[in-house]
């Protein structure tokens, strides 16, 4: 079939490709002119394990981009609005990026005359698609509802493995008010081994923020068990890996440590305390997970300041930048408010990431950035590791350039070892 994908983020342009390795032809339309020549040369905009195979293989056969809206839906039957859903100044959703895409869409399809399905895959609150989408398509096309499909596909790949996850998907959610749109597209997933459940766009939306708040919730009860259990001299993990025995429970997500950040969770939470108190009711739940999960990253730096009493002047090495591994996104990364904490202090941050010191540099510039961890740790009076990237698990010799051998493990990467002051976060 042919597609339109609109915005070309992370879960747009990882959308695109595998689509396209489905055999699909797709048109991505961004408004961002680098992200346009980068996909069409068949470079990723963004950095996905396994996306630049995939883009250089379809680049210029099944897979191209362009700012041109109406050229994008003359040439395809489905559109995806892959645009990002931030936080607003009070942590509720702004909706404006996908009201301009949706009008972008509405504005083409008025202007053609075959039936056209506009898919929302943006994490959107309930109601959005039905309350906002569908009357934006409907006002800017002219169209009557019968003359066009709208559907919700929430997207729930993880960055890092969004590949692997898009062509290996656990569940499949398709929301429709119709059957023919929701039948649409799931043809556009045929060939992927996973079922889908079908229900209507609303259920869709808050299925993907049950799932997402169910998880950031699971890390913050986590954190706050292993909280309790520094304070009783009691190793959290050795607890927790009994826990996860229970099959009610499962192993996964038990890990405790420096909080969850990343372009979903802290803002899915919050969006989702909007939307409850929008609605009268008080998600006094999902407000304790963001409240456990701001303080996890502060208590870092006290313990830290615990150890090193004042840090003015002193040299800290930050290892891990993006908020996990294995992606360049630092988005609500909990070294963020680390390295605020540790500069708002009078130190001095040596960081280092493997992939993300580039997109840091937009956020600090005052810090200094490192090619490698033995460089940031050269002269350090503490190292904070704040990044679960496997290369930090064999670092050893490295810690023998510091200063002083003070280690804080937000990632629970090491264990005690022999001539370091080692300090665990929670365990
Ligand atoms: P992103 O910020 O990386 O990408 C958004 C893209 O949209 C950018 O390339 C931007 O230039 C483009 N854009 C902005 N305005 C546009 C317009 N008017 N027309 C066309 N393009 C426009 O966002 P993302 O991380 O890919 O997230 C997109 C959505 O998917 C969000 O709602 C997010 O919550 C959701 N989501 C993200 C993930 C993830 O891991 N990143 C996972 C699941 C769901």
């Amino acid at each position: 079939m042919k597609i339109s994908v609109i915005g070309t983020g992370y879960v747009g342009s990882v959308s695109a490709a595998c689509f396209a390795e489905l055999g699909h032809e797709v048109i991505c339309v961004d408004i961002d002119q680098s992200k346009i020549d980068q996909i069409n040369a068949g470079i990723p905009p963004v950095y996905e394990a396994g996306l630049p195979e995939l883009m250089e293989k379809h680049a210029g056969k099944n897979l191209s981009a362009t700012s041109d809206y109406d050229l994008a839906v003359r040439n395809s039957e489905v559109s995806f609005i892959c645009v990002g859903t931030p936080s607003d100044h009070q942590g509720n959703i702004d909706l404006s990026i996908v009201k301009a895409a949706s009008a972008g869409l509405g504005d083409a399809i008025r202007r053609k005359k075959d039936y056209h399905v506009i898919v929302v895959k943006s994490t959107v609150v309930p109601g959005t698609t039905e309350k906002v989408v569908l009357p934006i398509i409907i006002g800017r096309s002219g169209k009557h509802p019968d003359d066009f499909g709208i559907a919700m596909n929430p997207e729930f790949l993880r960055e890092g493995r969004a590949v692997h996850d898009f062509m290996h998907p656990d569940k499949i959610v398709i929301g429709s008010l119709d059957r023919r749109s929701g039948d649409t597209v799931a043809l556009l997933y045929r060939g992927l081994e996973c079922e889908i459940t079908r229900t209507n766009p609303t259920t869709a939306e808050m299925i993907k923020y049950a799932n997402n708040a169910f998880l950031a919730a699971r890390i913050s009860f986590v954190n706050e068990i292993g909280n309790i259990c520094k304070e009783l001299g009691i190793d959290t993990y050795e607890v927790m890996k009994a826990v996860g025995r229970d099959f009610r429970i499962g192993p996964h997500f038990l890990n405790s440590g420096a909080g969850f950040g990343g372009s979903c969770f802290p803002k899915d939470v919050k969006a989702l305390i909007g939307k409850a108190s929008e609605m009268g009711y008080e998600p006094v739940l999902l407000r304790s997970v963001i409240a456990v999960n701001d303080e996890q990253p502060l208590r870092m730096v006290r313990l830290l300041k615990n150890r090193l009493g004042s840090i003015r002047g002193k040299k800290i090495a930050v290892l891990g930048l993006a908020f996990k591994n294995d992606t360049d996104d630092i988005r609500e990364s909990r070294s963020i408010p680390v390295i605020k904490e540790l500069l708002r202090d009078g130190a001095q941050v040596s960081a280092y990431d493997p992939m993300a010191n580039e997109n840091m540099r937009k956020v600090f510039s005052n810090i200094q950035y490192c090619s490698s961890a033995r460089d940031a740790l050269y002269g350090a009076d503490a190292c904070m590791i704040m990044t679960e990237w496997e290369e930090f698990r064999s670092l050893d010799k490295e810690f023998d350039v510091m200063e002083n051998r003070l280690i804080i493990d937000g990632r629970h990467m090491l264990g005690p070892r022999k001539d370091i002051e080692y300090l665990g976060l929670c365990w």
